[in-house]
């Protein structure tokens, strides 16, 4: 029996040992809260911090293949152990990911459009950014950006100041896109071929996903030159694994906004919603078994339940709908803006999400 190291046990860890339960493969997970979500139900827990070097070698001597749910994993940590262990994604997709001007010029360098930008360290900078990239801008810090963190909208000059505030560390000001909508891909890939999943519409609240519409109703030719353009990236890249990338798409043009070398809240309604889900074919990769192509089974609509959407999403698990799989992390504090789960709607539309279900939730 394999044993697969997941660094991180919040949501997607959880999912990453879930589905490899259901494949006979063990898993060990570290994370430095010692009630993470992933840790009910990995076969091993270490308790510890990402950058405890000592700690993340024991992982990797516990495991036959590693990953990681959690981007911020330190190069100078991770780096060493890729040359002795087998953490078959490697470093450097995290390393792409984890400064958004580098991102974003590797992935034009790799084949995708991006919305213009330039690297802002202080006023003079942004001021001359805003000259050729114009108002409206979105400044956002490079690093340790998530979920709408550390990003100012730049609608006209009477926002540079309180934008100003954001230049404490180094940022990088980008053409805001008038984007028709957002959506995601998300692609795993080994040595020799590439899967992809039926990407959806990506609907987002105060900066974090909110609902996922599956099919995204996009012109399917269209969707194909997007899944396209994704699998190619991943080879002209240099990566393997998992990779989520999110798009926005106006017309029929599609611009990257930023990827994760990991299974993507977009990519959760994969567990019921097709034949096979984003967290599988990782295992799959991970134990070297050979991938399978993923297909819609139905329309598919996924609610992400925030703290302040539990209670709700408690009541509608009690009360057993058919088609309807109320997911709970299990995490022990929620709060307002917290995820704490999501509920997958399979065979329902958009419309018959509105109809049916939205005023469930707080709005
Ligand atoms: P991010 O953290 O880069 O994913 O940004 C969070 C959200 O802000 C995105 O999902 C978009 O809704 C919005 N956003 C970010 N960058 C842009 C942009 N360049 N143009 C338009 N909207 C953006």
């Amino acid at each position: 029996m394999q044993t697969i190291g997941i660094i991180g046990g919040g949501q997607l860890g959880l999912m990453i040992a879930e589905q490899a339960r259901l494949l006979g493969v063990r898993t060990a997970v570290l994370d430095p809260a010692a009630d993470a979500p992933a840790f009910a139900v990995a076969d091993e827990r270490i308790v510890a911090a990402y950058d405890d070097a000592a700690a993340l070698e024991e992982l990797c001597r516990r495991s036959d293949a590693v990953t990681y749910e959690f981007e911020n994993v330190p190069g100078d940590v991770l780096i060493p152990l890729a040359e002795r262990y087998r953490i078959p994604q490697g470093y450097k997709p995290l390393y792409d990911s984890q400064d958004r001007l580098r991102e974003k010029e590797n992935a034009r360098r790799h084949g995708f459009r991006t919305p213009e930008f330039a690297p802002v360290d202080d006023r003079a900078s942004l001021r001359a950014a805003l000259e050729w990239i114009g108002y409206p801008a979105v400044l956002k810090t490079r690093t340790l950006g998530y979920d709408g963190h550390g990003q100012q909208v730049l609608r006209s000059e009477a926002d540079f100041e309180a934008a100003c505030r954001l230049l404490a560390v180094p940022c990088i000001l980008e053409q805001f896109v008038p984007f028709d909508y957002e959506t995601s891909v998300v692609v795993v890939a080994d040595r020799n071929e590439a899967v992809s999943f039926p990407m959806g519409r990506n609907v987002h609240r105060d900066g974090i996903l909110d609902l996922c519409f599956v099919p995204a109703a996009i012109e399917p030719a269209l969707e194909r030159r997007i899944r396209r353009t994704a699998e190619a990236f991943m080879r002209s890249a240099g990566y393997e694994g998992i990779l989520a990338i999110e798009l926005f798409v106006r017309g029929d043009a599609f611009y990257f906004n930023e990827m994760a070398p990991r299974p993507h809240n977009s990519g959760h309604y994969t567990i019921e919603g097709t034949t096979t889900n984003q967290f599988r074919e990782l295992v799959r990769y991970l134990t070297g078994e050979k991938l399978r192509q993923p297909e819609l089974v139905a329309p598919t609509v996924m609610k992400n339940i925030l703290g302040q959407d539990l209670e709700a999403a408690e009541r509608i698990a009690a009360e057993g709908h058919e088609n309807v799989f109320v997911h709970l992390y299990g995490k022990t504090e929620s709060r307002p803006k917290r995820k704490m789960g999501h509920i997958t709607f399979v065979g329902m539309t958009a419309d018959g999400y509105a109809a049916q279900w939205a005023d469930r939730f707080v709005r």
